[in-house]
């Protein structure tokens, strides 16, 4: 069975994160998404919402499961038996580091292969961040994500105001 993890902090999950689940599904077995406890980032979504959004939009991709983890994602990859590591790539500027993983990783674990999948063109200048900045000043980010994504993220938002 060929496994792959893509991990990664998903704060929350955009057309993009979901663009490269779809594909990335599409080549393996099983596509075990990890959604990463991080500790030095302060999320919008605790962990387990973060999940729990995950698992409503891939509910149609039958061979997506959705876990959480903490620590190195090589480990949680080692740990689900996986033989890929799925990346996405956007732009030059994502290059630099996600080489620099890879071949960490590489050395930590040689059974395991980090594959990189090149943005679509319409997500290219798409991540989380961007999409949690226009909500912050109230604009419409239903483009970005999900529509249940975007009503989460807007009442959140509603929260940190008052
Ligand atoms: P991390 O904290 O690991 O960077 P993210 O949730 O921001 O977690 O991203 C997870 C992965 O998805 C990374 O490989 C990142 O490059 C990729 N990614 C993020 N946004 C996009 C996008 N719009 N198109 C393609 N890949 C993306």
């Amino acid at each position: 069975m060929k496994i792959a993890v893509y991990p990664g902090s998903f704060d929350p999950v955009t057309n993009g994160h979901l663009d490269i689940m779809k594909r990335s599904a599409a080549l393996v077995d099983q596509l075990i998404v990890g959604v990463l406890q991080n500790n030095t980032k302060n999320p919008l979504f605790s962990l387990e919402e973060r999940v729990k959004i995950l698992m409503e939009v891939t509910k149609d991709i039958s061979n997506i499961k959705v876990e959480a983890f903490s620590g190195l994602s090589i480990d949680f990859a080692k740990k689900c038996n996986a033989k890929f590591l799925v990346r996405g790539l956007r732009a030059i500027t994502d290059f630099d580091y996600e080489l620099q993983m890879a071949q960490t990783n590489r050395i930590l674990s040689p059974g395991i292969d980090t594959i990189f999948l090149t943005t679509s063109l319409e997500y290219a200048y798409l991540s989380s961040s961007t999409v949690k900045e226009v909500a912050f000043y109230g604009g419409d980010i239903k483009k970005f994500v999900p529509d249940s994504v975007a009503a989460a993220v807007s009442e959140k938002m509603n929260q940190k105001r008052v």
